[in-house]
């Protein structure tokens, strides 16, 4: 399962951070998921329970924010916002160069930690 070893990777650096800075109990995880990263968010967060088990994370939560596609004409500048599949035509010019400004992501966008809270 592909979800599994991302659910692995996205652990490890949670787990490093977490010692990096002492912390010793983490709440939540932030993840920014695009939506070309050809990752299931429901698979993501089932691999990550399962492996969290016995870490600093194990009880935390991936809160995933889905990051849309977005891209640009290579040829006359157009941007395009909310892309429902990278192999499109640019509106403006019709020109099939369109580079994909975001929608790959995979990346932790934050590590909120039992220490941190208190401002709500
Ligand atoms: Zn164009």
């Amino acid at each position: 399962m592909h979800e599994l070893s991302i659910a692995q990777s996205l652990l490890d650096i949670v787990v490093q951070e977490a010692a990096r800075h002492g912390v010793e109990r983490v709440v939540r995880v932030g993840i920014r998921l695009g939506a070309y990263s050809a990752v299931v968010p429901s698979a993501l967060t089932f691999s990550f329970d399962l492996i969290k088990e016995n870490t600093v994370a194990q009880e935390a939560e991936l809160a995933i924010e889905e990051v849309p596609l977005a891209g640009r004409c290579q040829d006359c500048g157009q941007v395009l916002e909310n892309m429902e599949s990278p192999i499109v035509d640019c509106p403006a010019c019709g020109s099939k160069k369109i580079e994909l400004t975001q929608g790959r992501e995979l990346t932790i966008a934050f590590i909120e930690t039992d220490e941190e809270e208190g401002a709500g």
